[in-house]
């Protein structure tokens, strides 16, 4: 029994029109009770006009059309109806409540699309899709959510799954069937050879993740160095606006200050931070510890060093501070600088001649054209899953080669199998003995 649920689909401000979904078992009958028209026997996707009323008083709320979706051809697979109202919050109050009255509930956050995944109109990774599609800011990050949303990202588990399939009914048949003789032996080889190639299935679906999950989420950049060698003015020609103060008075940017660009498609959330330096002004101190944090933060840290002067004590002292972060050195101020060295990065903030930077920065993510262009399971849930499989399989691959029984080394491989089926939210749906031994004939 799936309630019915209502819910205003657009937000709630003064617009042409709103919208509010209605979705559940007594859907068409809430509907009834309160519209012009009795839509019960209304043939499937129609669009209707009429009234929604309050039938008791005799009053009309708003003049609006209905789109009918008939179950399970609707986004939820229950029998749905958009009303589509005038777009004011009173009105579609007024809607909310008299649906209410009428025995529906409202929806919690998601409801709707949780109905579709229960009602296997999508799998998890496609529902995960709609909340980033919602949320992207770049066009390259909705890009690779449409990709989830078509379905395309799930098919990237199907080789995952099919192999893994492929080495567990081997084995379980082994162990269930040891009196047929004309059954493959599982053997320790064949067993390891399996787990490596699965494994680099997963690492590669890994590798393709975590870049793309930096398309979508960004990455956040510490721009870190003693005070007056051009941080901020780094900031500005990146964020290509007068967001940091810009000064020639050593040590006045006090406070972090925080920008977000798009590079080319990767979100840059920028944390500029104060001259890294040991300070007996108080203010400026405070400023100094928070970079030092900053730098924990970040994903990448920018050092920036005065290219045109020799460096100082404070410089090596941030040089040795960053060495165990994935940093990027650079040496501001080129528009100075007569004898540059071919090893080191060279920009110029002053004049934003910045694209060494920026070229860096797309080689230290690892990003290329190709990552834009192709699906990957891209969040921390779907990523973390992926790596709990790999560590399941390289478990199941030791204990082969430790001659282990191959009961004990199922446990591992199904372990495997269900972190790939979670990652679809399949593991409770999937009817696994089917299969996996749909790939036999024992015993015929
Ligand atoms: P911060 O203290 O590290 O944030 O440094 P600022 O961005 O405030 O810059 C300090 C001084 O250096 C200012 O006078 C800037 O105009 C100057 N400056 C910054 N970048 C460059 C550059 O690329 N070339 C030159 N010639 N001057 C720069």
């Amino acid at each position: 029994m799936f309630e019915t649920i209502v819910a205003l689909a657009t937000p709630p401000m003064k617009s042409a029109l709103a919208i509010i979904r209605v979705s559940g078992d007594d859907c068409f009958d809430v509907v009834s009770k309160c519209f012009s028209k009795d839509i019960r026997k209304i043939k499937e996707r129609t669009l209707l006009v009429g009234y929604i009323e309050n039938k008791k008083t005799n009053q009309k709320i708003d003049e609006v059309v209905l789109a009918i979706y008939k179950g399970p051809k609707s986004f939820t697979g229950e029998d749905l109806v958009e009303i589509i109202c005038h777009g004011s919050s009173l009105i579609s109050q007024q809607i909310l409540d008299i649906l209410i009255e009428n025995g529906a509930r409202m929806a919690t956050n998601g409801e709707y699309s949780s109905r579709a995944f229960i009602h296997q109109k999508m799998d998890l990774v496609q529902a995960e899709a709609i909340n980033d599609i919602i949320n992207a800011t770049t066009k390259e990050a909705k890009d690779i959510s449409m990709f989830s949303l078509q379905g395309k990202t799930s098919g990237l588990l199907t080789p995952v799954r099919t192999r893994l399939a492929d080495i567990i009914s081997l084995i379980e048949v082994n162990i269930d069937y040891p009196e047929y003789e004309d059954i493959e032996q599982a053997n320790k080889q064949q067993i390891i050879t399996m787990c490596d190639e699965i494994n680099q299935m997963i690492d590669k679906l890994i590798n393709d993740g975590e870049k793309a999950r930096i398309i979508k989420d960004g990455i956040k950049v510490a721009i870190v160095g003693k005070p007056n060698v051009g941080k901020s003015s780094l900031l500005n020609a990146l964020v290509g606006e007068e967001k940091a103060i810009v000064t020639d008075i050593a040590g006045t940017t006090r406070d972090i200050v925080e920008g977000e660009i798009n590079l080319n498609g990767i979100v840059l959330h920028l944390l500029d931070t104060a001259g890294i330096r040991d300070s007996s002004d108080k203010v400026e101190s405070i400023g100094v510890n928070r970079a030092k944090k900053t730098i924990e933060e970040a994903e990448i840290v920018i050092v920036v060093l005065d290219g045109s002067q020799k460096l100082e004590k404070e410089d090596n002292e941030i040089l040795k501070l960053t060495e165990k972060f994935n940093r990027i050195i650079i040496y501001n101020k080129s528009d100075k600088i007569k004898e540059k060295s071919d090893s080191n990065i060279y920009i110029s903030a002053l004049t934003k001649d910045i694209d060494p930077l920026v070229k860096e920065i797309y080689r230290l993510v690892g990003l290329d054209e190709q990552s834009f262009k192709q699906p990957a399971l891209a969040n921390t849930r779907q990523i973390g899953l992926l790596k709990q499989a790999r560590a399941s399989l390289q478990k199941a691959k030791e204990d082969a080669a430790n001659d282990l029984p191959v009961e004990l080394i199922s446990v591992n491989l199904m372990d495997a199998f269900n972190a790939i089926l979670d990652i679809l939210g399949e593991r409770n749906k999937a009817d696994l003995s089917k299969e996996i031994f749909s790939r036999f004939c024992v015993g015929k």
